[in-house]
């Protein structure tokens, strides 16, 4: 039985200025989903994640979020179920990392109304989820990468959000960071039935947390599917234009550039 439909987009195009980045491209999201969206740099990743997080707005198409078109849900409530996580997050001023995780709150205050006891008890939750209640008294710019990027999913976690978009949370961190944060993010699909999209770009890792791959090119989906079916080493030498070694001994699928003497 397939999960019921999340989020649809269908015919989707957008342009900057004058080139094209996104062309006509069209899928859905499913409850639960865990998708690894990859591709090249500039093959529209990044704008595709601010499209469908309501940041930018498409050119032509139309997106549903759970039937009802984005373009007629109140921006609030909108802001309640789905939260965009930037790839990088300047923090010119000095704010603790509870405030910030606190700030998630915001969609769910009246104006001029303060936090209430419950906004403060999930923010809590969501540290202690995403490991950075231990440091919560600290500021933002003090922190080290890794426990950023944890205290900026945090705040989107305040958010009680129903799907998470996410733009390279891996990015500048070493690997021990990047399996914790993909860890925690598998926690929250898992056991909370967190939708997540993430950009990335490590194709390993990728195809070991994501239980859906959707690979772009030039603004289209080359291919979408279970990580077995979408890494092909055709295609990933078709898109990435470099030889590539593909092996799958244990089940998982290992990618690597292949160096030729
Ligand atoms: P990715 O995240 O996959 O690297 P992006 O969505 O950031 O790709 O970019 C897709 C294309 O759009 C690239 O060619 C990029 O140069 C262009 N682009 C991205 N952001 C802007 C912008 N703010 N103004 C103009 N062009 C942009
Ligand atoms: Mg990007």
């Amino acid at each position: 039985m397939t999960p019921p439909t999340l989020m649809k987009l269908e015919n989707i195009s957008f342009t900057y200025e004058t080139s094209p980045v996104l062309e006509n491209l069209s899928m859905s999201i499913e409850e639960q989903d865990f998708v690894g969206l990859i591709g090249p740099n500039g093959s529209g990743k990044s704008t595709l994640l601010k499209i469908m997080g309501g940041i930018l707005k498409s050119d032509t198409g139309s997106i549903r979020f759970k039937e009802s078109p984005v373009s007629k849900i109140n921006k609030k409530l909108f802001a309640q179920s789905v939260s965009w996580i930037p790839q990088d997050h300047p923090m010119v001023f000095p704010f603790k990392v509870s405030e910030i995780v606190l700030m998630g709150r915001h969609p769910y205050l009246s104006p001029l109304s303060f936090e209430s006891k419950e906004d403060f008890e999930i923010s809590q939750r969501a540290m202690e989820t995403t490991m950075t209640a231990q440091f919560s008294d600290r500021y933002f710019n003090e922190i080290s990468g890794g426990e950023k990027q944890r205290v900026m999913i945090a705040s989107a976690l305040a958010q009680n959000p129903e799907m998470m978009l996410l733009d390279e949370p891996t990015a500048a961190l070493d690997l021990k960071y990047q399996v914790q944060i993909l860890s925690i993010l598998k926690n929250l699909n898992a056991e909370h039935k967190m939708t997540l999209i993430l950009a990335m770009h490590d194709l390993n890792l990728a195809s070991r947390f994501c239980n859906r791959l959707i690979l772009l090119n030039e603004g289209q989906i080359v291919r979408d599917g279970p990580p077995q079916q979408v890494l092909k080493k055709d295609i990933l030498e078709q898109v990435y234009g470099v030889e590539v070694d593909l092996d799958s001994k244990d089940g998982n699928i290992r990618v690597h550039p292949a160096i030729r003497s």
